[in-house]
This record gives C-alpha cells, sequence and structure tokens, in this order.
C-alpha cells in the first residue's frame, strides 16, 4: 500500500509523525488498535454527520446486509433515498446515484459538456472536486492562462480545458468567461470551501457567479460533496439561497458507506444514459447496503426537530472554545466556520482564498495538531481540512478538546 494508507491524507504527511490505526468508532469517539481513545472531529472526513455507529444507522446497514449484499437491479431504497435528497434539493428534477464524490463531480462535469456543447470548466483555486483528471488542476502563473496538471499522470491536453480562478474573486471569472467567449461548459465551485481548510464565500459572491454564468451560457455546478445535509436540510444550496443548474453529493448522503450522487435540472439529467447519450454507469452504484445507511442518517435527522440549530450551537461552542484558548495563550489564530465546518489557521490576517490559507504557519499547526492527538483529540491532520462536529459531540466533549486545545496553545506560545 504506497504509504500505508488507501487515501493520501491519512498518512499524516504534512504533520509529521505516524497515524494511529485505528479499531472502533462510537458515538464522537474513536479508539485505535493500541487502545487509546480520542474524541474525532475527523468523522471520516464529513459523513459522520450522526457520529460512529450511529444505532439506527449500524440496524438499517445490518437489515440490509441480511438481505443481500448487492443485486445490480432496482431497489425500492434507492427510490427511498432519491425521494429524501428531492425533497431537501428542489433545483434536482432527477439524481442518479455513484459510489463517491470524485465520481459525482466527474460525471455532473461530462453531463455539462454533453448539453453546452462546450469542453472548457471554470474551477477555483484551492477547491477540491474528487481526482478526476479535469479537476487535478493547479492555477497557472498568469491570471488568464489555464491550468497546468497538479498530478503526474494528468495529460496536460486534458487540463487545457480547465481554467482557474481565485475563490472570491469575481472579476477573475469574469475575465475568464470574456476571453473564451462561447467555449466553457461548467463552473464548478465549493459553495463553502472545506478543501483550503473552511473557506466562507464573501457576501454577493455566489449571486455574482450565478449572474455571469448565466449571462454565458454557462452551467453552475455546486459541489456539496461536503455541504450537502451538513450546512443545512439542503446543504449550501438552501442556507446561501443558491440556483445551481447541476448538484453534487457525498459524504453524508451514504451515512459512512460510500454513495455520491448527481442531480439537476431535468433537461440536464434526460441526457444521462439510459434516457440520453452520455454515458455513466456502476456495478455497485445504488447498493442496498449503502442505501440504507444514507436512508437511516437523513431519516434520523429528520426525526430530530432543531437537529442543525443544536449543531450549530455545539460547533459555535468549540469555536468560541479554541478562539478563547488561543488569545490567553497569546497565539494568533483566524478560525473560520460554517455551521459544523470548522478550521483553525495560524495565521494573524482574515483567510479568504488559497492564497492566503497557504500563508499561513502550517509548522504551527502541524506542532498544535501533534500535541492534541497525544492528548486524545483526533484533529484532521492537515491545516487545509476542515474539522467537523457531529450531532455525537456533547458539550462535555467540546470543554475537553477546548481544554486539550488550549495546553497545545500554551506549549506553542512558550
Ligand atoms: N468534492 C468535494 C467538495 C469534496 O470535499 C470531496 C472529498 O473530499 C470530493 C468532491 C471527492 O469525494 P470522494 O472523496 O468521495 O471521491
Amino acid at each position: 500500500m504506497p504509504g500505508g494508507v488507501s487515501s493520501p491524507v491519512r498518512a499524516f504527511g504534512s504533520v509529521g509523525g505516524n497515524p494511529p490505526f485505528i479499531s472502533r468508532g462510537a458515538g464522537s469517539r474513536l479508539w485505535d488498535v493500541d487502545g487509546r481513545q480520542y474524541i474525532d472531529l475527523v468523522g471520516s472526513w464529513g459523513p459522520l454527520i450522526l457520529g460512529h455507529a450511529h444505532p439506527a444507522v449500524v440496524a438499517a446497514a445490518r437489515a440490509a446486509l441480511d438481505g443481500g449484499a448487492s443485486f445490480g437491479a432496482p431497489t425500492e431504497r434507492e427510490v427511498r433515498l432519491a425521494e429524501l435528497v428531492l425533497e431537501r434539493y428542489p433545483s434536482c428534477q432527477r439524481l442518479r446515484f455513484v459510489n463517491s464524490g470524485t465520481e459525482a463531480t466527474m460525471s455532473a462535469l461530462r453531463v455539462a459538456r454533453a448539453a453546452t456543447g462546450r469542453d472548457k470548466l471554470i474551477k477555483m483555486a484551492g477547491n477540491y472536486h474528487g481526482h478526476a483528471d479535469s479537476f487535478l488542476v493547479a492555477a497557472g502563473s498568469g491570471a488568464l492562462t489555464t491550468g497546468v496538471p497538479a498530478s503526474a499522470g494528468v495529460p496536460a491536453q486534458v487540463v487545457e480545458h480547465t481554467l482557474i480562478a481565485p475563490f472570491n474573486d469575481l472579476s477573475a471569472v469574469e475575465a475568464l468567461l470574456d476571453a473564451h467567449l462561447g467555449e466553457v461548459a461548467a463552473l464548478i465551485v465549493e459553495p463553502v470551501v472545506g478543501n483550503m481548510g473552511v473557506v466562507l464565500p464573501e457576501p454577493g459572491y455566489h449571486q455574482g457567479l450565478r449572474d455571469l454564468t448565466r449571462r454565458h451560457g454557462v452551467l453552475l455546478l455546486v459541489d456539496e460533496v461536503m455541504t450537502g445535509f451538513r450546512l443545512a436540510r439542503g446543504g449550501a444550496v438552501e442556507l446561501l439561497g443558491l440556483e445551481p443548474d447541476l448538484v453534487t453529493l457525498g459524504k453524508v448522503i451514504g451515512g459512512g458507506m460510500p454513495v455520491g450522487a448527481y442531480g439537476g435540472r431535468g433537461d440536464l439529467m434526460d441526457r444521462v444514459s439510459p434516457l440520453g447519450d452520455v454515458y455513466q454507469a456502476g456495478t455497485l452504484s445504488g447498493n442496498p447496503v449503502a442505501m440504507a445507511a444514507g436512508i437511516a442518517t437523513l431519516e434520523t435527522i429528520d426525526a430530530q426537530p432543531g437537529f442543525y440549530l443544536a449543531l450549530e450551537e455545539r460547533s459555535a461552542a468549540l469555536e468560541l472554545g479554541l478562539r478563547e484558548a488561543a488569545a490567553r495563550a497569546g497565539v494568533a489564530v483566524t478560525i473560520n466556520r460554517a455551521g459544523s465546518m470548522l478550521s483553525v489557521f495560524f495565521t494573524e490576517w482574515p483567510v479568504t482564498d488559497l492564497v492566503s490559507a497557504q500563508r499561513t504557519h502550517t509548522q504551527q499547526f502541524a506542532v498544535w495538531f501533534s500535541q492534541l492527538l497525544a492528548n486524545g483529540v483526533y484533529w484532521p491532520p492537515s491545516p487545509f481540512e476542515a474539522a467537523f462536529v457531529s450531532a455525537a459531540h456533547t458539550a462535555e466533549d467540546v470543554d475537553q478538546v477546548s481544554e486539550v486545545a488550549a495546553k497545545a496553545f500554551r506549549y506553542l506560545g512558550t
């Protein structure tokens, strides 16, 4: 296994040290194979909004598995989960299930290219949309240059179609659209960014993107893989009042099992095979066990009135605890938070885009992170990732994390 892991950030490359091997989780807690216990703020990188091994999710998945793991044929559970999703996303008239966020964004882009007859894509620097070739692009040197591959093995001929703009910069998007009139199929954006750490959209940014894309006949693809069902019942689209043409979903939608989905306007989604000419398929897509876990997750959320308000309050308390702890230790931090997604940047400056995120003190983060881990708090092992609060985190958990963080800030301050 390259680096000993199944996905790179797990190897602790940006913070050093060896990652604990996890043996089990329950609620807000994780245990490693050496018996150490942690308060978990990674939450499997977002899916576990109910915490680990939620009884309703476990029971639903178990019941589904008892009836057979996979059929490769239509099932009622897919219909049920699709209903639950479309109810929350009125901008989506049709939905296709896939197995990951990567598959969702890759397929939605294919639909956008087919529907517009155009090849180019605009993406924001520091936004992550999975590892399909078209998205693995770093910004070129000049504002109007096309991107360069961010990974070996990605053909330059593929990424020459990917144009990069800084996040929160409408004039850069306008310049790209003007320079590539009639060539851009879609603009994809993380509505609230989680993948350069949490970065919030400035007021008017999303409306500006909508206006510009409409004016240029460009489809707006809102990537809700991380924010969907997390920031609100209907994700960032609901919270921020967005009007996407296509939406991609992942993480929470599978309750910890591998599920992704893409959906949108009926006329666009009707291009997807077997109805239309855009090919996309999957042996395990709509898998019954994964569908069951997703259904149980969304239904459990609905069964708790005030679910998102409680999550917001708990997350706000964590933000406050961390802020106060850093201030007491005299350590400069910028904490960006949207609902239950949160990042601590070691800087005294605002973090609003990739450039400002990369100017933060990553070494300080690494030391702070190691102190947290040593004291039983499992924080994301990179300054450019979001920490996730779940409904399983208690007020005591928040106090404990704040205390441990205070000790780590003091360690840094000395
Ligand atoms: N889009 C966003 C916004 C993500 O955060 C991620 C994963 O972190 C992806 C897409 C890719 O999803 P997956 O890792 O399930 O392929």
